[in-house]
């Protein structure tokens, strides 16, 4: 069977709305998928509901009209978990953003250490990924993608509450993974050349941080990334 074609909008939705596609949407919908009048997708904004139908009432080459039918299905709810990394190579930083949103990350935040090697991120793209990612996966919204900001600013502003698991290679003497917790949560991995010693004093002094190991094998930080986030989730009721 064809996989159901999703589309992020940002766009008021209920029954009865008109939506207007944009130059992309009209390219992947017509160009792409090769829908035409009178099909339908599922359309989510993450705000109104979850996963509405929609029906293709207008093509073009680049716009379009759909209508939208009715609510579809329930909103999913991504849990209160963030990840904070540092930038990586361009594809490893592509895949990082597609994987922790297709687990329910709610928001990414990419941030810059004193060793991170990429000092540069293209916000857009980086949400285009996530959208993508989300409408793929069957997610009914799509993670915020914050801007790159120094890894000590992050921290000066920290919300106490949040529990911060901090992936760090040099724990594997002490063995423990992230598990769930009650409140809020962040998952923190460094770059390809890991934290300085003054991060990494700072970060074990901190009252809402929780230094944790990914076993003895160093692995590279998209990997890390997926191992921690799925391990915070596997605790949890069928997230
Ligand atoms: N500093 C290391 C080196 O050059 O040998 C490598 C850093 S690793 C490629 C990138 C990041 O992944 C680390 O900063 C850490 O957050 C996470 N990571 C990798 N392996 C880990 C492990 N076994 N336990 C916890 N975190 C790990």
């Amino acid at each position: 069977m064809a996989q159901r074609v999703r589309l992020y909008v940002d766009q008021p939705l209920a029954a009865g709305q008109s939506l207007d596609l944009t130059a992309d949407q009209a390219h992947y919908l017509f160009g792409v998928m090769r829908l035409g009048e009178g099909l339908q997708l599922g359309v989510f904004n993450g705000r109104d509901g979850g996963e509405w139908e929609a029906v293709i009432a207008e093509t073009g080459k680049r716009k379009g009209r759909l209508n939208v039918l009715f609510e579809a299905a329930a909103p999913l709810v991504r849990p209160d978990l963030w990840l904070l990394f540092a930038p990586l190579k361009k594809a490893r930083t592509d895949m990082l953003i597609e994987k922790a949103t297709e687990l329910g990350v709610a928001r990414l935040q990419p941030v810059a250490t004193d060793y991170t090697n990429a000092e540069r991120i293209r916000e857009d793209r980086l949400a285009a990924i996530a959208r993508e990612a989300a409408e793929q996966s069957g997610a009914t919204d799509v993670p915020e993608v914050a801007g790159l900001a120094r890894l000590g600013a992050v921290l000066d502003g920290w919300d106490e509450r949040r529990t911060l698991w901090f992936c760090d290679e040099t724990t594997a003497e002490e063995p423990s993974v992230p598990t769930p917790s009650p409140g809020p949560a962040a998952i923190l991995i460094g770059p390809e050349g890991g934290f300085s010693p003054e991060e990494r004093a700072r970060l074990r002094a901190l009252p809402f941080c929780r230094p944790v190991s990914l076993g003895r094998r160093i692995l590279r930080a998209e990997t890390a990334a997926i191992a921690a986030l799925t391990l915070w989730l596997a605790g949890r009721d069928f997230p």
